[in-house]
């Protein structure tokens, strides 16, 4: 049999337009062509498994050879090859269909690149690194004779007889001058441990070198068994990912192993995972894990590896799996995720969408039930799982629904509660005259400290609650619970943040709080103050510095992005400055007579609360300390 065909396609020659659509990620030729190669082997064992094979099935091999001197990549199986009519149907017919569709769907699309790599082109793929492709073949069917098929790139292709003792393929690439960056062992290292690091099959490249004990037992002058370098054949894969294995066969210690094999560079132990096996209503196999977050959010982001049948497709998985979750880490494999499409598209289909809700319940039930098994252990690690579940409160909401079972708050004892036992705690001291419950709460104790100390003197108790979504997140609890306030601790006098309608009368006259407001008025800087007089206890102190939650939290949400307004970020930062018209000082200021020394003792109050806040700086602050020592003088 001696064959000269022309490949069976409408497009005259769809070669060039390949090659320049695939240009960019022309490194997908290898994934393509070994996963082929894996798939023939598996091919066999489905084989074997119906009855129709009677051969040994224990060295099945993919094997990828590089010769530099030919210019060759050759990728070997020993799986199921092809016979004549086979490489007639699948080669000629079949793949090239395949080719010739990709070509005719994205020809006009722009969106090249958010294709490529996605669409399983196959066999075909070959070419855009090509200048000839060679496929010598043999089937595994009895007695059947080898043939090579060779084509350089045009629709016209060569097939014949040819002699090869053992069933199997060889697709022998001549590589062509422009991607002679392929005919590097490195670059090819990178991309099999990109794509291939974990198919079921063993891929051998090359050899490498082991130090093993020398056999003969030679003794070096310590008395230790000396080490001889011997030649191994080099397997790039991990051929039984933990992800491929039931979790009851796996050890803490295994899912540990297994992170540090996906990512080699992670310093950190995770601190928890979760192991996906799903397959209805469609298959999806996986580990995530749960690490140890940093402060920036965005660098964590991307370093999920999606798979299908343990074939790398890619790192980003926006829109498989929920916003929130690709903080996570770790592996999904699915063959049920459309891979070949755009990602609008995966967008909107609806088994992507499942996945996504799947996967999402599933972190929430884990949480879940690893709050309920060891409360104290789920505790200690909720500060560093604490903003990834506030992530998710703020942008699914049914994992804030089922959140409200694990999701804590800490108090500043660092007591740790869910939403409803802290409601139960607070709700003898915390309601307002409108009968709302105030939930007070510190983004820093330390700097708030004053403050905290007040709130605490009253009676009450006050929350801890910082990072980057706290202002967003309290925002979507106080428009779920509609009788629940948030409130931080210095955005205003303690009395009124909880207001429970009694008030203090004052000690001055209405005129002499008009005097106090005005002098404090000239004093201050405008308009970043705003003086009022109030009427507060005795206990509080003179000066109190609040600034209002609302406008506070709108120019924080602003900062994080979305919610707000435009025009809250554009705001300068105001403050009310609040004189405690009670107080003994203020008593003093307002009825002193000397001039200069109403002027000193004013000053002195109000730095003080400028200090408090940790306001007082520069020039205001050295003058502070001058006048402060002449004070004690
Ligand atoms: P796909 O793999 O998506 O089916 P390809 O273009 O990669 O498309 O391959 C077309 C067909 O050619 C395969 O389905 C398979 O039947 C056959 N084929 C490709 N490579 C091999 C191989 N190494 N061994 C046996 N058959 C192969």
């Amino acid at each position: 049999m001696k064959k000269k065909g022309n490949i069976n396609v409408q497009t005259e020659n769809i070669f060039p337009i390949i090659k320049q659509f695939l240009y960019s990620d022309n490194e997908i030729f290898l994934r393509e062509l070994v996963s082929n190669a894996v798939d023939a082997t598996q091919k066999l064992k489905t084989l074997k498994s119906v009855g129709e094979l009677s051969t040994d099935l224990s060295k099945l091999r993919v094997e990828v050879i590089l010769d530099k001197d030919k210019k060759t990549i050759t990728i070997r199986d020993n799986g199921i090859g092809m016979t004549g009519d086979e490489v007639e149907k699948y080669i000629n017919q079949i793949a090239f269909s395949g080719a010739e569709e990709f070509v005719n769907k994205y020809k006009d699309k722009d969106s090249k690149n958010s294709i490529i790599g996605h669409f399983g082109l196959g066999f075909y793929s070959s070419f855009m690194v090509s200048d000839n492709v060679e496929i010598i073949t043999k089937s595994q069917i009895p007695n059947s004779k080898a043939v090579k098929w060779s084509c350089d790139g045009s629709p016209n292709y060569n097939m014949g007889e040819i002699s090869k003792k053992t069933k199997g393929t060889d697709v022998v690439l001549h590589i062509s001058e422009d991607s002679s960056e392929f005919l590097e062992e490195a670059r090819l290292t990178t991309i099999l441990n990109k794509y291939c690091k974990f198919l079921p099959v063993e891929i051998k490249f090359g050899q490498k070198s082991e130090f093993i004990d020398d056999p003969k037992g030679k003794k070096d002058k310590d008395g230790n068994v000396e080490k001889i370098e011997k030649k191994v054949d080099n397997i790039i894969n991990n051929t039984k990912p933990a992800w491929t294995k039931r979790p009851a066969n796996l050890k803490e210690s295994h899912y540990k192993e297994f992170y540090k094999e996906l990512y080699p560079m992670e310093f950190n132990d995770p601190l928890f995972h979760i192991h996906l096996n799903v397959d209805f209503p469609f298959n999806l196999t996986g580990i995530l894990y749960f690490p140890k977050l940093k402060n920036n959010l965005e660098v964590q982001k991307n370093k999920i590896n999606l798979y299908s049948n343990q074939v790398f497709i890619t790192d980003n998985v926006e829109n498989i799996v929920p916003d929130f979750l690709t903080l996570l880490h770790g592996v999904i494999d699915s063959p049920d995720i459309p891979l070949n499409v755009s990602r609008s598209y995966l967008q909107a289909d609806s088994n992507v969408k499942k996945i996504s809700g799947h996967i999402s319940k599933k972190v929430a039930d884990k949480l879940n039930s690893m709050f309920k098994k060891d409360r104290k252990d789920f505790e200690a690690k909720w500060d560093d799982i604490r903003v990834f579940i506030e992530y998710g409160m703020l942008t699914d909401e049914k994992f804030y629904d089922k959140s409200s079972k694990f999701s804590l708050y800490k108090t500043t004892d660092s007591s740790y509660y869910t939403f409803e036992e802290y409601l139960e705690k607070i709700s003898k001291t915390n309601n307002n005259k409108d009968d709302k419950t105030i939930i007070l709460y510190t983004n820093d104790s330390n700097e708030q400290h004053n403050f905290v100390s007040n709130a605490k003197d009253r009676g009450y108790d006050v929350l801890e609650l910082s990072g980057p979504l706290v202002s967003h997140l309290i925002s979507k609890i106080e428009s779920k619970e509609t009788n629940v306030q948030f409130a931080r601790v210095d955005s205003d006098t303690i009395d009124k943040l909880i207001d429970k309608g009694d008030s203090n009368k004052s000690k001055l006259t209405d005129k002499e709080i008009e005097k106090l407001k005005k002098l404090f008025e000239d004093t201050v800087e405008k308009p970043k103050f705003t003086v009022q007089v109030e009427n507060l206890s005795v206990k509080d102190d003179p000066i109190i510095i609040t600034q209002s939650e609302f406008m506070r939290r709108m120019k924080e949400q602003q900062m994080v992005g979305g919610g707000g307004m435009q025009m809250f970020g554009d705001m300068p930062e105001s403050f009310n400055l609040v004189v405690n018209s009670n107080h003994e000082i203020i008593h003093k200021i307002a009825t002193e007579k000397t001039k200069k020394k109403k002027t000193d003792i004013l000053n002195q109050v109000l730095d003080l609360a400028l200090l408090s806040k940790g306001m007082l700086k520069g020039k205001d602050l050295t003058d502070f300390i001058k006048r402060s020592v002449k004070l004690i003088d």
